[in-house]
């Protein structure tokens, strides 16, 4: 049932409800039932049950519990909330896209002239490809990431391998398949939704949504080395505006100053938050799991270990065949045209159907 119409048949119900309670407290006096017959008396007591019963039934079901409860008195906070965030998905891609720009501005502005007059002719040739390759595998893996779709499962075949009945869509639901609530749909190989992508990281591009991590952690850390020294001296000369009397500096020198100690300070910050998110990312790729997968695999471990079991991840193939998969490589050459140039090929699979390692007899939580 969609959002809206599921909202609009609770407010009739309730409503219909309400109007039996009133009808319930009105007077008996003078009052006659179907075929003149007198009304029967209404006690305290009647009314009070038959008040229990309406806030019950506004909730009750065969299958109600705590959690049910608690999850539909938060259905309006779950719409807010996902809501917002699908609104500061635009805001927050606005937000990289600017920021990017306003760092290649700042390199091609100050840096690159200050290394190609400083340093000798190989140097500045290396730095030049360098920071170019770095500049086209982020732009190139962030513009496939967000307008990738990660996949869903098809909408008019209900004969695919599936492991359960997906709630909210009312679709089958492949192994790995997990329901967005931001996105509203299932989505095959859910590893996660993310605001910086406005997006969910699924089958189809999670390898974009990974490369995109790694080269923009090393497009930081790139320029934030090359700059290093650059920010030392404009900190140094920043510092010395507040001397009497002030140093002599042009306006333009005052904005490359400025302009350096933001590139520094937000490439290393950049560097070291997004450097500990691709790190997480690696070990998961080398686990076999995605970010959902993490979260069940634990419970499902801890769940097996009380049992005296051990608990084994059917996804995962051994750590290079992992990369493999996720990669869509499989010959050496591959690792070049695939995974350092930029490449819109598919992932291995098709994120429906997938190879287990061995089969379990007891289903795994998915
Ligand atoms: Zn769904
Ligand atoms: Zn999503």
């Amino acid at each position: 049932m969609r959002v809206g119409s599921s909202w609009r048949w609770y407010l009739s119900r309730a409503m219909r409800l309400a109007l039996g309670w009133c009808r319930l407290c009105r007077p008996k006096t003078g009052g006659r039932g179907r075929g003149g017959q007198p009304r029967p008396s209404v006690g305290l007591g009647e009314l009070w049950s038959y008040s229990k019963l309406l806030l019950k039934s506004l909730y009750f079901n065969s299958l109600s519990n705590s959690d049910t409860v608690l999850d539909c008195a938060f259905e309006p906070v779950y719409w807010i909330v996902d809501n917002v965030t699908r609104w500061f998905g635009v805001a927050f891609v606005t937000l990289v896209i600017l920021l990017t720009t306003s760092v290649v501005v700042i390199v091609y502005l100050y840096v690159l002239p200050t290394i190609i007059g400083t340093y000798a002719v190989p140097w500045s040739v290396w730095h030049l490809c360098c920071g170019h390759w770095l500049l086209v595998m982020v732009v190139f893996h962030y513009y496939k990431a967000t307008t990738t779709s990660p996949g869903h499962p098809p909408k008019d075949n209900i004969h695919i391998p599936s492991v359960s009945i997906c709630k909210k869509c009312v679709n089958p639901k492949p192994a790995r398949t997990h329901h967005c609530s931001i996105c509203n749909t299932c989505i095959l190989k859910m590893d996660h939704h993310c605001p910086w992508l406005n997006n969910c990281v699924g089958h189809f591009n999670h390898r974009y949504f990974f490369s995109f991590c790694l080269y923009m952690t090393l497009g930081c850390i790139y320029c934030s080395v090359s700059s290093r020294d650059m920010f030392l001296e404009a900190y140094g000369a920043v510092e010395s505006y507040y001397q009497t009397p002030p140093p002599p500096y042009t306006s333009t020198e005052r904005t490359a100053h400025k302009s350096i100690i933001f590139l520094w300070v937000l490439t290393s910050s950049v560097a070291v938050a997004l450097g500990g998110l691709t790190l997480w990312h690696a070990a998961l790729i080398c686990r076999g799991e995605t970010s959902v997968e993490r979260h069940i695999n634990r419970k499902e471990s801890k769940r097996l270990k009380e049992q005296g079991k051990v608990f084994k991840n059917p996804y995962h193939h051994g750590k290079m065949d992992n990369w493999k998969r996720l990669l869509g490589v499989e010959t050496r050459k591959q690792w070049f045209t695939r995974v350092l140039l930029p490449s819109s090929h598919l992932p291995t699979g098709d994120g429906i159907t997938w190879d287990c390692t061995f089969s379990r007899r007891d289903p795994m939580a998915i």
